[in-house]
């Protein structure tokens, strides 16, 4: 079953819009940017199965397969942050492709303690992975062709947040810091709306054509224009 909505954004961007009824993140798919036989780079892969038995991981390998993208030509997975929803599916891309795990020292350090209590707590597999770099503030320069991805450290959604901006096509990838017309949740533990408003500020900044948030609050899930991100980052400003 695909609950997917495949969309290639730019030459070397496939976006996977979450359609299902259940909940799961959208996920990214940088390709051809790496040295070597696993040259693409996965952002959020999402979960396995969610709360309504929906097979989220089975639908993004299918919708890939459409895109002739395959698993095992994974070579490194970037998650924006360590929940569930965004990083569950992580182990199986491991197991299949070999590929190596990043995500911010915070979000790590998150994860492996309070995070960790947090999903046991509500019945939920806690992610298993072991990064191979943590993610810092500023260019992350990955591709063999000079390809840089911008980070920006972004918390209140949780403690290590990030938000990725590809400047050479103006993509901002917010995580769930922001979304359209409402904002990431700030009431699980290690969240901070205060900061949250910060991370929102620094963002709103950025010169995007492309917002892709980490979950749909509108049926296209991406938001194309300038002007309308600006003026959608105006309006959650206003509201916040
Ligand atoms: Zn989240």
């Amino acid at each position: 079953m695909k609950y997917h909505k495949s969309v290639n954004l730019t030459s070397n961007l496939f976006c996977y819009i979450w359609q299902g009824m259940g909940n799961n993140c959208n996920t990214s798919i940088l390709t051809g940017l790496l040295q070597g036989d696993k040259p693409h780079v996965i952002i959020d892969p999402g979960h396995i199965v969610n709360e309504s038995s929906e097979g989220c991981f089975e639908s993004l390998e299918e919708s890939m397969k459409g895109d002739k993208i395959k698993i095992e030509d994974i070579g490194l997975i970037i998650n924006t942050h360590s929940h569930p929803d965004h990083c569950q599916a992580n182990e199986l891309i491991i197991n299949r492709s070999g590929a190596s795990v990043t995500l911010s020292k915070e979000e790590d350090d998150f994860r492996t303690t309070i995070g960790e209590r947090m999903y046991t707590m509500f019945g939920m597999k806690p992610p298993r992975f072991t990064p191979l770099f943590h993610l810092k503030e500023g260019a992350m320069d990955l591709g063999k062709d000079g390809f840089k991805i911008q980070v920006f450290l972004t918390p209140g959604h949780s403690p290590g947040s990030v938000c990725l901006y590809l400047p050479d096509t103006k993509v901002l990838i917010t995580g769930d810091v922001v979304f359209f017309m409402s904002v990431g949740r700030t009431d699980f533990p290690g969240g901070s709306t205060i900061l949250l408003k910060k991370s929102i500020e620094r963002i709103s900044q950025l010169d995007a054509e492309y917002l892709v948030p980490g979950h749909n609050t509108e049926p296209n899930g991406i938001i194309q224009g300038k002007d309308r991100i600006k003026r959608n980052f105006a309006a959650v400003q206003e509201y916040f």
